[in-house]
């Protein structure tokens, strides 16, 4: 049996820039093997029992050479594997994808490429030049600035003549020497230049200045790579067509479920999300408890209560099962969401005491310290095996919408308790507890109405 390789574009950085095929060959997927420069929220996208194996090649520290990645490939596709070869940009623009792809050519291998967003164009967009424009560049060129092996040398004298649009990749290291030769050809030294860094993401950010002046811009900057050098007379067009929103360059760490709607308005707003992994919640399946021996029942929380209608459902039954009960919560969202249900629901200040009350039934996550008869555990956390390679200094703030996003948090970062710099978010005043110990630089409540969260995150970080 073979399986298949797809050579698979992931875009200039920010995750929603994938194609839409790219995100089903990436749900197809059974293995992924992905570069340094792919954003890490992009593999949440496979399955959980999904390979996900890190062959990214730093600058000097080699993790896999490329006879090995192609080995891989290979060996994969030959196993049965459905391959997915997850590269940055387009997967044909440099970084040896056309390489990969004869080497699966010459070996039989059953491969496909999915082309992706390049960011020797969409890196120029998303800093506001028009890569060309009818008066100031009929045409464009995407020259590699890393050095060639032995004595081959682009050709500064044709280069220098070209009328269009100059994109350098890979040419941060070699930035004085390019600007250098193609003075020294007889390109204007004060034609525009710009220097963008990490495109479409929170860290982009851009130096403008002319070809014999932009290495001091850059230096001022402190610009580095991933960037793209930009040379012509399209480039000052940024100063008009550059958009900056509110949370342009704020960097949120969210849990990965995190509610879409309130995602996608940070997203709007010009945030970048990225993720820690959380735990998935799943129902304990058991016995429901005979509701007639309680006169009250109390939700500990949003799952509680969707897996007791799941469990009832289960039973042919639905909420009127409960009827005669009455209803209890300290959860703030969860009170909203009944309430817009139709269903009376009272304040529950005091529910560690209801422990000794026989006859309110308890209904919240599986504890397995909590013993009591009243006590029902309707739902445990299942682990996903996952850690996004992150670093936490990259980030301004982060969101927990449950106590058990703390743990996830925990998990993922090796020393969470020194991120004094940034900002929490939690959901209920309930959890300001569960992130007291991590010293945060402030913890911000987002009670109140749950439309406009996005509205108290923005407020808090535009002076960031
Ligand atoms: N196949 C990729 C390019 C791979 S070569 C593509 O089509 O985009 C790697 C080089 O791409 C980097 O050195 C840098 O010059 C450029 N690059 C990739 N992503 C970038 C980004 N988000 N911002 C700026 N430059 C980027």
């Amino acid at each position: 049996m073979t399986g298949r390789v797809t050579l698979l574009g992931a875009g200039p950085g920010d995750p929603d820039l994938l194609t839409l095929l790219g995100w089903r060959r990436l749900q197809e997927a059974t293995v992924v093997l992905y570069d340094r420069l792919v954003n890490p929220s992009l593999l949440l996208i496979p399955d959980v029992n999904t390979k996900l194996i890190n062959v990214g090649k730093a600058r000097g520290t080699e993790r896999l050479s490329q006879d090995q990645i192609n080995a891989l490939l290979v060996q994969y596709a030959q196993a049965g594997e459905v391959v997915v070869r997850l590269k940055a940009g387009d997967p044909y623009v440099f970084g040896r994808g056309g390489e990969e792809a004869q080497y699966l050519a010459a070996h039989h291998i059953n491969f496909e490429v999915v082309p992706g967003l390049t960011s020797a164009i969409t890196g120029l967009s998303a800093a506001g030049i028009p890569i060309t424009n009818r008066q100031y560049a009929s045409s464009f060129h995407v020259i590699t600035g890393q050095k060639r092996h032995g004595d081959q040398q682009l050709d500064w004298a044709n280069l220098a003549q070209l009328e269009g649009t100059l994109v350098f990749l890979m040419g941060m290291a070699e930035l004085p020497e390019i600007c250098r030769q193609l003075i020294a050809h007889g390109k204007n030294p004060k034609t525009p230049t710009a220097v963008i860094q990490w495109a479409t993401q929170w860290r982009q950010k851009m130096a403008l200045g002319d070809l014999d002046n932009i290495e001091t811009a850059v230096k001022q900057k402190r610009l580095a790579a991933p960037a793209l050098i930009v040379i012509g007379e399209v480039v000052p067009l940024a100063h008009q067509l550059q958009v900056k929103r509110s949370l342009s360059a704020r960097h949120i760490l969210a849990p990965s479920n995190l509610d879409r709607s309130l995602l996608f308005k940070l997203q709007d707003l010009g945030a970048t999300v990225d993720f820690y992994v959380t735990s998935q919640p799943q129902r304990v399946k058991k016995p429901l408890p005979d509701f007639s021996k309680f006169r009250q029942l109390t939700l500990k929380d949003y799952f509680s209560y969707q897996y007791l209608i799941q469990a009832l459902n289960a039973q042919q039954l639905d909420i009127r099962a409960l009827a005669g009960l009455q209803l209890s919560t300290s959860d703030s969202l969860l009170k909203q969401t009944l309430q817009r249900q139709g269903l009376q629901i009272a304040d529950d200040a005091s529910s560690t005491n209801f422990l000794n009350d026989a006859k309110t039934l308890i209904i919240g996550p599986q504890d397995l310290q909590i013993t009591a008869a009243n006590y029902y555990g309707i739902y445990t956390y299942q682990r996903r095996e996952l850690t996004l390679e992150q670093n936490l200094a990259d980030f301004q703030a982060v969101i927990f919408t449950c106590s058990q996003d703390v743990l996830d948090f925990r998990r993922d970062f090796s020393k969470p308790e020194s991120a004094s710099w940034m900002v929490a978010f939690v959901t209920s005043s309930k959890m300001q507890a569960a992130v007291k110990t991590l010293a945060f630089k402030k913890v911000v409540v987002l009670n109140g109405d749950l439309l406009n969260m996005e509205q108290l995150i923005l407020e808090e970080l535009k002076h960031e």
